[in-house]
């Protein structure tokens, strides 16, 4: 799939030119001109890179790293820093946020798409954590299989991914937008029953062979995975 990039950039001439570059370089892009849009955007769909300039109205880039940090599903997000500001305390506070790597302004667009390149390179390496498991549920991310106590669950491929999102952060309630974003992707237009769908599915599979219901349903909310709900 292609690489979704995330720029945080409020000076809009600048976040223009960097999605025109992104773009033409294959990728796909969103552009939030505040800490809080980043935040929101995030929500809606997990990009695969941050780029988050220092310097925003609100929050800062380097709270926006920590924010990013802080979260599960983004705490191994690669970022990558832009910043007027060259000096090596400004480095090292940028690196102490969490951003994997730094870029000065004015900066060009081929060396920034160099070290895109190089982060997604070296983040595909190291997500290759092949499973996650929850309560007797494990998932296999390479090789797409899943199992509930041993015994094999059948899942179609947007069923997996929903899965895999609601695994990312057992008992936490996903909204149907967020589930939406994550497993459609923000581009595509479903309607939010297609999630309730696809949630009935998932149930169906994973509870086939008995067992209690691992899919929480919270009315008006929307869905987490979690063994501790009350009947
Ligand atoms: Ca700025």
């Amino acid at each position: 799939m292609t690489p979704l990039i995330l720029i945080v950039e409020d000076e809009e001439p600048l976040a223009e030119m960097l999605r025109y570059n992104l773009d033409k370089s294959g990728f796909r892009t969103m552009v939030a001109v505040t800490g809080e849009e980043a935040l929101q955007k995030v929500d809606m769909e997990l990009p695969d890179l941050a780029v988050v300039d220092w310097m925003l109205p609100e929050r800062s880039g380097i709270e926006v790293c920590r924010v990013l940090r802080a979260r599960d599903d983004t705490r191994k997000l690669p970022i990558i820093m832009l910043t007027a500001r060259g000096e090596e305390g400004d480095r090292v506070l940028g690196l102490e946020a969490g951003a994997d790597d730094y870029v000065v302004k004015p900066y060009s667009p081929r060396e920034l798409i160099a070290r895109i390149n190089a982060l997604l390179r070296r983040s595909e390496v190291q997500s290759a954590l092949p499973q996650k498991e929850y309560a007797g549920v494990v998932v296999d991310l390479d090789a797409h299989k899943v199992t509930r106590d041993g015994a094999p669950v059948r899942l179609s491929p947007t069923c997996f991914k929903l899965l895999t999102t609601l695994m990312e952060r057992p008992g936490y309630v996903f909204s149907r937008d967020r589930l939406l974003g994550r497993v459609w992707g923000g581009d595509v237009f479903v309607e939010p029953r297609t999630v309730d769908v696809h949630i009935r599915r998932l149930r169906q599979a994973l509870n086939a062979r008995g067992g209690c219901d691992l899919i929480r349903t919270v009315r008006a909310s929307g869905y987490a995975i979690d063994e501790q709900q009350d009947a």
